[in-house]
């Protein structure tokens, strides 16, 4: 753990294990974090928030800036960590620790614009505005994009005036520990953030319970985040939730099928083996192109090279043993609503977690490999014949995270944003926006936006002061 500046032992003693997910080969161990430890990461972040609130906002800026610069200058090594925890492509690796700089400097430019507004009354009154922070806010990280979602969320909440404890997944524990370490050799006082590593149950129970936060940010499922939420609401902290998807990619007549085809690959396949709450999970493709389309796809999915991330190949393994028993469960469950798939569909028999890439063609609505989140390279595909079906089958499920169209007919594209139940819309580019771009989800997908200006008003309070100035 890392509480204070200071690395330690969990009170229990207690530790966890790190897998290579590449080999299964146990890579190093952490402290398993308890609810002591998690307690007492809370006290000590109230005074780090006393001393980091206590600098000015163009200090805090400089300093959210240097972490930046540091962060880039040491990408490779993050990199290589996130790989090794994770299973990703190292490429990959290398843009979301990229991403992760870029939230750092993007949130730093803003420490010093957190304003307030004047509000005219009458003559008697002068009536203002002041955002505040919240003071101490707990952060819950899940595994997929680890580098990333930590930034995601504590830099803005810094950027604020929080101080911070994050509780990072389990499986990839080190990389939140090594950048914590970059953070404090950077100007943010030890005590401003601290990481508490650990199971779910005890450690993330204890933050999202925890009476003395101000909110918690949980990014991880659906079925975790309504815990995480009720904890929450019990105590009266704010909770930020950013939870799963099974998010539609919509392929109309007048698409350009390379593009089609290039997107689909990047979202579901080749971006973290599927593990993303944004992957292109439904393909929905116009009646008239569906053969064309899926003929170009299976070929590019058969050229997929699979194999260990610190390799770079295009697939790497899934993360760990008990999610590639969920992802096999599900070919399973595929398999015997749909019969065999197209392309695909084995565990392979090698040391690591790896599952082929798969497509299941003709997937009624109701299937469950359709309707949930399957969380690995997995990819249903369902026809429409108009654009009402299209819609239709989009919202058509309970997730609302983001929804993507590759169309040549730009009212076609403007009509699908306008009618589609998702957080953000894609057009003609899967993955499309940025660390400035707002993002969330519709119905199951979550609560609240993350990214972007507005994501400092989750880490704020807003104070409102009327002068009676008559004479
Ligand atoms: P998960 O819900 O199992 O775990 C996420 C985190 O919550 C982990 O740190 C875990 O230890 C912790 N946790 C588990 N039980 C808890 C509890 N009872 N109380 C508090 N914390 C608890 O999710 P996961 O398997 O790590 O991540 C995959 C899921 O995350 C997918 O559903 C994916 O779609 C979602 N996700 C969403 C976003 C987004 O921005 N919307 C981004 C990435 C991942």
């Amino acid at each position: 753990m890392l509480i204070d500046g200071t690395e330690r032992a969990a009170s229990s003693g207690e530790t966890l294990t790190v897998h290579d997910p590449a080999t299964g080969d146990s890579l190093t161990t952490v402290a398993a974090g308890t609810e002591a430890d998690v307690n007492e990461a809370v006290d000590v972040a109230w005074d780090g928030f006393e001393t980091w609130y206590g600098y000015t906002p163009a200090r805090r800026c400089e300093i959210l800036n240097d972490v930046a610069r540091a962060i880039r200058d040491e990408k490779d090594r993050l990199a290589r960590i996130e790989t090794l925890e994770n299973g990703k492509p190292l490429s990959e690796a290398v843009g979301q620790v990229e991403r992760c700089a870029r939230h750092f400097e993007y949130y730093g430019g803003l420490a010093d614009k957190i304003e307030g507004e004047s509000i005219p009354l009458d003559d008697g009154h002068v009536d203002y505005t002041i955002r505040e922070p919240l003071g101490v806010t707990g952060h819950i990280v899940p595994w997929n994009v680890p580098a990333y979602l930590f930034a995601r969320s504590v830099a803005p909440a810094l950027a604020a005036g929080n101080a911070a404890v994050v509780k990072p997944a389990e499986e990839t524990p080190v990389g939140a520990l090594e950048l914590t370490k970059l953070l404090h050799e950077n100007g943010v006082p030890p005590a401003a953030v601290n990481v508490v590593p650990g199971e779910g149950v005890p450690a993330g129970s204890a933050l999202s319970g925890h009476p003395d936060i101000g909110s918690v940010t949980f990014t991880g499922s659906s079925a975790t985040g309504r815990e995480v939420g009720k904890a929450a609401i019990g105590n009266l902290t704010e909770p930020h939730l950013e939870l799963g998807g099974k998010s539609p990619l919509v392929i109309y007549d007048d698409a350009d099928l390379d593009v089609a085809v290039d997107e689909t690959i990047k979202g579901i396949f080749a971006t973290n083996s599927g593990q993303v709450c944004s992957a292109s999970s439904r393909v929905i493709v116009q009646s008239e192109v569906h053969d064309a389309y899926l003929d170009k796809l299976v070929s590019a999915v058969e050229a997929l090279s699979i194999g260990p991330g610190i390799d770079d190949h295009d697939v790497g393994p899934l993360v760990s043993a008990t999610h590639l028993d969920t992802v096999a469960e599900y070919l399973e469950v595929g398999r015997e609503e749909l019969g065999e798939p197209l392309t695909g569909g084995a565990v392979l028999d090698r040391e690591g977690y790896y599952v082929e890439p798969t497509v299941f063609a003709d997937v009624p609505q109701d299937a469950r490999i359709l309707q949930e989140e399957v969380f690995g390279p997995v990819l249903t595909v369902s026809t429409f014949d108009d654009e009402a079906e299209a819609i239709q089958r989009s919202n058509d499920v309970d997730y609302g995270l983001v929804a993507g169209v590759i169309t040549t007919d730009m009212g076609r594209a403007h009509r699908f944003a306008r009618d589609v139940d998702a957080g953000q819309i894609y057009v003609n580019e899967w993955f499309a926006g940025g660390n400035e771009t707002p993002f969330g989800g519709y119905k199951d997908s979550g609560i609240g936006r993350e990214n972007g200006t507005q994501a400092i008003h989750n880490y704020t309070q807003l104070k409102n002061v009327c002068l009676n100035i008559s004479e």
